[in-house]
């Protein structure tokens, strides 16, 4: 990216770099404002200094702003090295962090604070402009969450499963990133919708032979690949095997660390949290993935707590 991508690469150095309340401030603000800071109110790039309360007073315009304002620090009353130090241990386990774990390892007074400082950081997991996946792709459609329904038993509210679309990127045997998409019924609406946000022109889409696929065929911009079962024994879960291991992760994460207990109306935020950390397993360094979680903290606007809840 550029000369100021410094980060942490390990424990140790993170404790070098972040001893003390001023470290964190000075980090976010050079990663904020890499080449001098813009004045949000006027966008000067003026002259400024620090008030008492550290605001940054612009010379130009009088204008104080917070190094927090409008990321998702914005109007925290915990120190942000703790914050800091929160970001480093969701990043820094491989299967990430739930609610109770970090109620007990941070002290938290109750699971809802805990669980709104995790909710805070998935929101900042997604990149919208991020790049779509190229190359071949498996496209699948998967139930997640709930409890097993029968056939024509619908309806069930938090019970019932919810319907995700999976893509992979296949690099010969190996999963290269992961996208996910919640959607309301696999008809061609949604799947072909989802395979042209997700995936570049001129890739292959390798599916089963699903009719809501069947348009692709006929979409110029993608080569469309139909596997079918051969009737010489091998399983559905073959046709697709980089897919249907994405889709076991996923859900063992799922059973594992939040013990299953995930709200449907909340999935999607969990949904980006397994494909932020699964799409950079091959980072050298943990400290990459704190880099990007930061970076997209600070461009995240503030959601409070009342706002997580209503929504979605
Ligand atoms: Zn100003």
């Amino acid at each position: 990216m550029n000369t100021n991508e410094h980060y942490p690469k390990d424990f140790q150095e993170f404790l070098i770099q972040f001893k003390n309340e001023e470290d964190c401030w000075n980090y976010i603000f050079e990663m904020r404002w890499p080449n001098g800071y813009i004045c949000p109110k006027c966008n000067g790039n003026n002259k400024y200094w620090l008030t008492e309360h550290k605001l940054i007073h612009c010379a130009g315009c009088g204008y104080q702003a917070s190094v927090t304002g409008g990321t998702i620090f914005h109007g925290t009353r915990k120190p942000l090295l703790l914050w800091f130090h929160i970001m480093w241990w969701v990043v820094a386990q491989k299967t990430g962090a739930s609610a109770n774990n970090l109620m007990d390892f941070m002290g938290f007074g109750s699971y809802e604070t805990a669980w709104s400082w995790l909710q805070k950081l998935r929101r900042a997991m997604v990149r919208p402009e991020r790049d779509k996946l190229s190359g071949d792709i498996e496209v699948d459609e998967t139930y997640i969450g709930g409890v097993e329904i029968g056939k024509g038993k619908q309806g069930r509210g938090a019970d019932t499963k919810t319907l995700v679309v999976v893509a992979t990127e296949c690099v010969g045997k190996q999963i290269g990133r992961v996208r996910f998409e919640i959607i309301p019924e696999a008809s061609s609406e949604y799947l072909i919708q989802f395979i042209e946000n997700n995936i570049d022109t001129g890739s292959k889409v390798i599916t089963d032979g699903w009719r809501g696929y069947s348009p692709l065929t006929n979409n110029t911009n993608y080569k469309h690949e139909i596997k079918v079962i051969s009737g010489s024994g091998s399983e559905a879960h073959e046709l697709l095997p980089h897919v249907h291991l994405v889709d076991s992760l996923v859900k063992r994460w799922i059973n594992g660390t939040h013990q299953g207990n995930i709200s449907p109306k909340y999935l999607s935020y969990y949904l980006d949290e397994f494909a932020f950390r699964f799409n950079r397993k091959l980072s050298t360094y943990r400290g990459k993935l704190f880099y990007r979680l930061m970076q997209q903290a600070v461009d995240t606007s503030p959601k409070p707590f009342k706002e997580l809840i209503k929504e979605a």
